[in-house]
């Protein structure tokens, strides 16, 4: 492809609404173009290292046992009433109605669509298991869509949907598609990690998450360098140092006025905020509950709906509050609380002399004890885990770090099979449901990751195998005759690889600059004053010399360095190792017999 043929709107200046490198790149390099928040026109170099990941999951997909197929976009709202989640996927679902008034959903995933397929379509045993995907533009209305792809309202994934007779069948698929999600995202040259996580509005017990790991990760990871455990945070269970027991004292009503937050209370009354106990009221289907946490610490309410068996909750209202409690906001406690269930955290238990609100407006009430001043209906894991927690199951501290979740695998079980009656006979003509996996990568989101990991200050730094083009050809001066005639003969001798010709009639630092913006990994550079000599550059982007050839060896010496570079990334994936450290000294040194 010559350079003045397709569209690379490089930009120089920074865009000013990207956060993170990813973004930055992506606009700057001229991958995409917003068109609106958190949707994005993808631009031909965009789309060429879209494809290039797509094929990988293809292959990988196919090799797992796969099948490709292709669903709609446009969701009757009956069925995810079905599923249930037309009321309980959250404010993200992007809902529509049609002319006639009709309800319709978006897809941000597509459990209800093949769920209805296959269950008119498949009736017996003997047609299970069954393994689809397919590869489709999703939505997700986003409050705030941030980081460019990585949460974006509209987004490429590839999602898979498994239907089983039962459950060794689905640990057998999961298992496959576990090794399939480590291939691909070796072979885009990421390095990653599978973690333990939730399954949030999807369902199900089991779920993987593949983080790459990145600095600007929205999500954190929390992991144990005792045991291995690693997490996302959300998931993660941790144990927290408890109180320490001591005799408890008079409880006693103390004026607070104004003072609601944990902060502004354990100062005035001069205790650590781990002594304070938060009482944070929340409305369920079930009814309302208040749930206890240490003043110091965070509730994870996904593990709060776990523990209550609900699948949505929201905090209460303080015209809620007001009304449960007699209190307004900031003065909730424990005490004389009634008509609502109580659940305490883990951390709660044992110690005492806690301080707490009164409920009663501007009071608190201190040495307060579990069991003497006031009771629970359970104590639980609700925990937002952290750095320097203890691991649940080894008990060493946990550290964290940041990730970007770039796909996710779930055991979802029978929840859609039965919320949507998907049954089949088994081989002793019983119904019964079908039990399912999912799995997810978000296609557009991976190329952002590999652009997280793959820069440096200049730009991006393609890996071979989801670089747009391997071989760019950059001419310093298309207007000097030989120069060009040598960058078309090696154009057209390059012809069979994926070339990019820099055709344009821009000074050398413009170009220079934009090859190093963009990012593709072998770069042939024409000068004319070496072309006298009858020599050209070839740099890598990911090497910081160049080296010098003579023109007639270039062809040969591009395909070799092409091969070592793409054998290295196929050893790499057979050892499913993620990433290793530069190896290009080593093919400089035999592909290359003269340095600049
Ligand atoms: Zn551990």
């Amino acid at each position: 492809m010559r350079w003045k043929e397709t569209f690379i709107p490089t930009l120089k200046e920074l865009p000013a609404e990207a956060e993170i490198t990813s973004h930055r790149l992506m606009l700057r390099a001229g991958l995409m173009r917003k068109l609106t928040s958190g949707v994005y026109t993808y631009l031909p170099l965009g789309i060429r290292a879209i494809k290039k990941v797509e094929a990988i999951v293809r292959e990988e997909m196919d090799g797992a046992g796969g099948t490709e197929l292709l669903l709609p976009i446009l969701h009757p709202a009956e069925l995810w009433r079905e599923s249930r989640r037309w009321d309980h996927y959250g404010v993200e679902l992007m809902r529509i109605k049609d002319r006639h008034g009709r309800n319709f959903a978006l897809g941000p995933t597509h459990e209800e669509v093949i769920t209805d397929l296959l269950r008119g379509e498949i009736r017996s045993y003997r047609d299970l298991p069954i393994l689809l995907y397919q590869i489709q533009t999703k939505f997700r209305d986003e409050i705030r869509p941030r980081f460019g792809v990585i949460r974006a309202r509209e987004f490429l994934m590839k999602d898979a949907y498994s239907f089983h007779p039962d459950e060794s069948s689905l640990n057998q698929t999961y298992q496959r598609m576990y090794q399939a999600y480590s291939r691909i995202f070796t072979r885009c040259g990421l390095s990653f990690r599978p973690v333990e996580a939730d399954s949030g509005a999807i369902g199900g017990d089991v779920t993987h998450e593949f983080m790459v790991l990145a600095q600007n990760g929205e999500s954190e990871v929390l992991t144990c360098p005792g045991c291995g455990y690693a997490a996302t945070q959300e998931r993660a269970e941790s144990r927290t140092s408890k109180p320490v027991d001591e005799a408890p004292l008079a409880k006693e009503l103390v004026h607070t006025p104004g003072l609601k937050t944990v902060e502004e209370v354990s100062g005035f009354l001069g205790v650590e905020p781990k002594r304070l106990v938060k009482t944070i009221l929340y409305r369920t289907d079930g009814g309302f509950v208040a749930a206890l946490i240490r003043g110091d610490r965070e509730i994870n309410e996904i593990k709060l709906m776990r523990a209550l068996g609900v699948e949505d909750l929201q905090m209460a209202t303080p015209d809620e509050i007001l009304r449960l409690t007699g209190a307004p906001l900031g003065f909730s406690g424990p005490v004389g609380l009634e008509g609502v269930g109580i659940l305490a955290d883990y951390s709660l238990q044992g110690g005492g002399n806690f301080v707490v609100g009164a409920n009663r407006e501007d009071h608190h009430l201190i040495n307060v004890n579990y069991g003497r001043d006031f009771r629970v209906d359970g104590f639980f894991d609700l925990l937002l885990a952290q750095k320097g927690d203890s691991c649940a199951r080894c008990g060493k501290p946990l550290s964290s770090g940041r990730g970007i979740e770039v796909g996710q695998i779930f055991k979802l079980g029978t929840k859609y099979s039965e919320s949507m009656k998907a049954h089949f006979l088994d081989q002793k003509g019983k119904e019964r449901p079908f039990v399912m996996g999912c799995y997810g990568i978000g296609i557009t989101r991976t190329v952002a990751a590999v652009i997280e990991q793959y820069h440096d200050q200049d730009g991006i730094i393609w890996p071979l195998s989801v670089a747009p083009y391997q071989v760019l050809i950059l001419p310093l001066n298309i207007t000097h005759p030989p120069s060009k005639e040598a960058a078309e003969k090696l154009y057209s001798q390059l012809g069979d690889l994926e070339v990019l010709l820099d055709d344009r009639e821009e000074r050398a630092g413009v170009k220079f600059k934009d090859a190093d913006l963009v990012g593709i990994p072998l770069r042939v550079t024409i000068g004319e004053r070496s072309l006298q000599e009858g020599k050209v550059e070839i740099k890598l982007r990911s090497e910081p010399t160049s080296i010098s050839v003579s023109i007639e060896e270039v062809p040969q010496k591009v395909r070799s360095l092409l091969e070592k570079i793409s054998s290295l990334a196929k050893v790499d994936s057979q050892c499913n190792i993620g990433r290793m450290k530069s190896p290009l000294d080593e093919i400089y040194e035999q592909g290359i017999n003269e340095k600049e």
